[in-house]
């Protein structure tokens, strides 16, 4: 059987099990397709896309060393992919697919379309689930539904996996080496350029984190300041890194890990728990891939248009100190502090009344680990319209976050300079004191009063 290995958003060699399969069948040619139309649609960031190009050279010269070709193919949208693979598999005999599903609703799409073309040539298609431990659909309810609270769904999670040892299976026995170009259409324009892209690099990152940070990640995971939290976001989004090696590295150090679930070290694998409840959400109900409600409840909720909050939001001008450093993180790195997403999200829909669905596309549009199904979740969270939200009448202090998470102001300061004389106890809302130093001008008059905005979200959402 001649067969082909389809990279999407599982850009590794290591711990690819449909890759590893693939080779085992004898595969030699993997191909991936640019989509810039398809991109477009997904509002996904330039920054992410030239992680994607970057990595992709990557990957292509460390095929070639194991004597896989990697053939890039400019598609434009999926149904081109769809099109121009069925093309490749006629032009080159290939009678087998492998591939990792991805569970996005455009993106089965695809995949149903090309299985029923590779059908009619006789072409087996198979696809594995590498981008989670638990595949959608494998972790339900007593009656076979899926969980609508997330902790029962951990729990469930847990029973399922808290005996598994990961590890890591061999990568097999490869081909002699060939020679390989990167195509133009991969010419990167460095913006992700602070992130590595090269294996040992990653490795390095990772390491340092479950070596280092794990054990006080519970501890320093809330505080912007610190670097506490492992900064992969970006490798998982497009598979570069698989969660099983996470936990499996996290194994080595800590067997019991998924058996000690209250621990401080589970706390991160928690997270990555919750990465896989979004996953599986966005595969039982459908209709999330739509932007639509998941409490249908809240489509009564009369969000407010005024485009001149927005752009203060957007562009880190609401004068609430750590809304705007945290908008001008995003806007000068293409990350976002996790946070910062809760307490920028929660200003948004609730002290502005704008509909999460804007912030929700202008957070893909700007971040380098932009992923349907984390940012759907975490918006939906954070705006109460979503599945185990934040209950409507909870709403994020912007000054009492501040005090708490960033009490020094170091995180404010970073990124607003402006207020770097500021006294500490005064930062996280200066205008009184910049008011007295008659120096209102250096910062931006508050956008909205935090009791008034309060009070007008409170209404909007009980009616
Ligand atoms: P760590 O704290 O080290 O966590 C490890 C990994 O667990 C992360 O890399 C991520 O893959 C996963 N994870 C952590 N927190 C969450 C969470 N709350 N939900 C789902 N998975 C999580 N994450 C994205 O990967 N892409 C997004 O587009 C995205 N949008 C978000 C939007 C909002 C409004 C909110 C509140 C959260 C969003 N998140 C998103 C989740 C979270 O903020 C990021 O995953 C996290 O900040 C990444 O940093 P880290 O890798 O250092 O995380």
């Amino acid at each position: 059987m001649k067969t082909v290995f389809w990279f999407r958003r599982d850009l590794r060699l290591f711990n690819n099990l449909a890759l590893y399969d693939a080779i085992e069948s004898g595969c030699k040619n993997a191909i991936f397709f640019i989509t810039p139309t398809q991109w477009r649609q997904h509002n996904v960031a330039p920054i992410q896309i030239d992680l994607i190009k970057r990595r992709v050279v990557f990957l292509g010269d460390l095929l070639a060393k194991h004597g896989i070709k990697l053939h890039v193919i400019d598609a434009g949208t999926y149904n081109e992919c769809v099109l121009l693979l069925d093309g490749f598999c006629s032009a080159h005999n290939i009678t087998q697919v492998f591939a990792n599903k991805e569970y996005e609703y455009n993106e089965q799409q695809r995949d149903a379309d090309f299985i029923s073309r590779a059908d009619k040539h006789q072409i087996k298609c198979t696809f594995y689930d590498g981008d989670v431990i638990a595949p959608p659909g494998t972790v339900v309810t007593k009656t076979g539904e899926m969980y609508k609270v997330f902790t029962p769904f951990k729990n469930t999670w847990l029973k399922l996996h808290q005996d598994t040892h990961f590890h890591f299976r061999q990568f097999p026995q490869c081909f002699a080496e060939i020679i390989w170009q990167p195509p133009a259409s991969l010419e990167s324009d460095n913006s992700s350029e602070k992130w590595p892209v090269d294996d040992a690099s990653l490795s390095g990152v990772i390491a340092r984190f479950i070596d280092k940070k794990l054990v006080s990640y519970k501890d320093t995971r809330d505080f912007p300041s610190i670097k506490g939290t492992s900064g992969i976001s970006p490798y998982l989004a497009l598979g570069i890194v698989s969660v099983h090696q996470l936990v499996a590295l996290v194994q080595q150090q800590h067997v019991d890990v998924l058996t000690s679930a209250k621990s401080n070290l589970f706390t991160w694998v928690n997270e990555l728990v919750w990465r896989e409840f979004y996953r599986h959400l966005i595969v039982a109900f459908p209709d999330l891939n739509k932007y639509k409600n998941f409490n249908e409840k809240y489509d009564a909720v009369k969000w407010r248009a005024d485009d001149n909050d927005f752009t203060a939001w957007c562009e880190g001008r609401t004068g609430y100190p750590l809304v705007d450093a945290a908008m001008r993180q995003l806007l000068e790195t293409g990350w976002m502090h996790n946070r910062l997403r809760m307490v920028v999200a929660s200003f948004l829909t609730k002290h502005l009344l704008i509909d999460w669905r804007k912030g929700e596309r202008f957070f893909m549009t700007h971040l380098i680990d932009g992923d349907l199904a984390s940012n759907n979740g975490g918006w939906q969270w954070a705006a109460s319209t979503g599945c185990d939200a934040q209950p409507y009448f909870r709403i994020f202090n912007p000054i009492t976050q501040s005090e708490r998470f960033d009490p020094k102001g170091e995180f404010i300061r970073k990124y607003i300079p402006e207020l770097e004389n500021v006294p500490d106890k005064q930062i996280h809302f200066p205008h009184e004191y910049l008011a007295k130093m008659n120096k209102k001008e250096v910062y931006w008059p508050a956008v909205v009063d935090h009791k008034a905005a309060r009070e007008r979200a409170l209404n909007a959402f009980k009616v």
